[in-house]
């Protein structure tokens, strides 16, 4: 919509109470997405309902499990990443089988799959429970396993109605997605996930019958939706994922919803990751893989990075105290900024010193500590909050910072401020191994600027 469609539907009084001067400068606001429709409080409903049709992500937001192992789906508003960014990465499920001889062992093991990266935790999302033996008791029984195992939220995976309602009484209130509800079963389908109020997958036989039952689920007054065109071989699951985002981005209603791929095809793990890699470039919401192999999740973790890292927001780490070694009371306090790239590199160089240390990256929006200065984010009034709010008051009995080289002309105003003695460390971050281990040698020796000497505290 416009700004000027939007203006239509205001009730044009010009009343403030939004906080813009006048009703067109609000319509304005919502049309660039600056603003929000329940701001207004004097919108009739059913200008209300149309602002937010038109307003809401053409691909709806499915939300699986619950607390914090909740995983996301949906709410993708673009085909390519440099259009604006993509929103939720895809999330990567483990498949189980109830022919499994140890489920609960597949699910530790799947525990395991979380890798650290620039600061980050990164790892599966979901356990992919699959009814291959048939019989309702053994599929149940796994699920009881697999949930008295793991945290993370479950796909139950079966076609058959009554194994599924079994499933649920265990695992219902985890808010597991059903897999799936098809032409044959997804009035019961539809009525299980209602009552459990789940996300269900709709599995069609090719597109077209996919948005007809896609249909029919939703008139049956189920929205939470996933969807599966029922493709199996890489070039048609490819073809169909990409059809779905650009007629859903068009608004057609049906396709409005994530999608989810399978790459189970192969035992062969470097087949898997070829597939799963297709699937996450375009455009599943959830890959299932075969197995909880890290050398198989490891490369589609590093690729959905790439893919959905926002080029817009620069990695940040929190901004909080780190502590490198096991520093003591006397220990070195540095700060820096909490772009990653600055923080890793200066923990590194901590760590390559062989000096225990508290390192405080200042939270600078994740830009680095000569961006973050000029940009009025590096300033001596952050870093006097982080001293007295992060804790460190409590962890060291010196008072001595230091800050890093290059923005030396902070420490004066940062002295002043904090009441902590300002010593100007190197400007680059590999100069911190020789600095430390030629300075802090003792603390109590008195400040002998440049060479100060401090303690080493190991
Ligand atoms: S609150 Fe509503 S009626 Fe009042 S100025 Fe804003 S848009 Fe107009």
């Amino acid at each position: 919509m416009t700004g000027l469609d939007i203006f239509k539907l205001l009730p044009k009084t010009n009343c403030k109470k939004c906080g813009q001067a006048t009703c067109l400068a609000f319509a304005m606001a919502l049309a660039n997405a600056k603003a929000d429709v329940g701001q207004c409080p004097d919108m009739s409903d059913a200008a209300r309902e149309a602002l937010e049709a038109a307003s809401a992500p053409q691909i709806a937001l499915v939300k699986i499990g619950v607390g914090p192992n909740e995983t996301q789906a949906g709410n993708e508003t673009v085909l390519f990443r440099h259009d604006k960014c993509f929103v939720n990465p895809t999330s990567l499920a483990v498949s189980i089988s109830d022919r499994s001889e140890n489920p609960a062992g597949e699910a530790l093991k799947a525990n395991g799959l979380v890798f650290d990266r620039l600061g980050q935790m990164h790892g599966i999302s979901l356990l992919a429970v699959q009814n291959h033996s048939g019989d309702p008791d053994v599929f149940s029984e796994t699920v009881k396993a697999v949930t008295g195992k793991t945290s993370f939220p479950l796909i139950l995976i079966s076609g058959d109605p009554p194994a599924v309602e079994k499933a649920l009484e265990i695992a219902g209130a985890k808010k597991p997605l059903v897999y799936a509800a098809t032409e044959e079963n997804y009035t019961v389908m539809t009525e299980l996930a209602r009552k459990y109020n789940v996300p269900l997958a709709v599995k069609g036989r090719d597109l077209d019958h996919l948005a007809g039952l896609a249909e029919k689920v939703s008139a049956l007054g189920h929205k939470q939706l996933v969807l599966d065109s029922g493709a199996r071989n890489v070039r048609q699951v490819l073809a169909d994922q990409t059809q779905i985002r650009r007629q859903a981005l068009r608004r057609f209603r049906p396709f409005g919803f994530p999608t989810i791929a399978f790459a189970v095809n192969s035992q062969d793990p470097l087949q898997a990751i070829i597939e799963a890699g297709v699937y996450i470039a375009k455009y599943a919401g959830i890959v299932v893989l075969p197995s909880a192999d890290p050398e198989v999740v490891l490369p589609l973790i590093t690729l959905r990075l790439n893919i959905f890292t926002d080029p817009q927001k620069p990695a940040a780490v929190d901004s909080r105290i780190y502590e490198i070694g096991s520093p003591g009371n006397s220990a070195p306090v540095l700060i820096t900024s909490n772009f990653s790239l600055t923080y890793f590199c200066v923990a590194s160089d901590v760590e390559a010193s062989r000096v225990p240390a508290y390192v405080l990256p200042v939270d600078t929006d994740g830009v680095s500590v000569l961006t973050g200065w000029a940009a009025g984010k590096f300033t001596p009034e952050k870093i006097t909050a982080m001293l007295k709010e992060s804790g460190i008051e409590d962890k060291v009995t010196h008072r001595r910072v230091i800050i890093p080289g290059g923005v030396a002309v902070l420490s004066g105003k940062l002295q002043d401020l904090s009441g902590w003695e300002v010593i100007v460390g190197p400007v680059e971050s590999s100069g911190i191994p020789a600095f430390l281990k030629r300075h802090w040698i003792n603390p109590n020796i008195a400040n002998t600027a440049p060479a100060k000497r401090m303690k080493i505290d190991q």
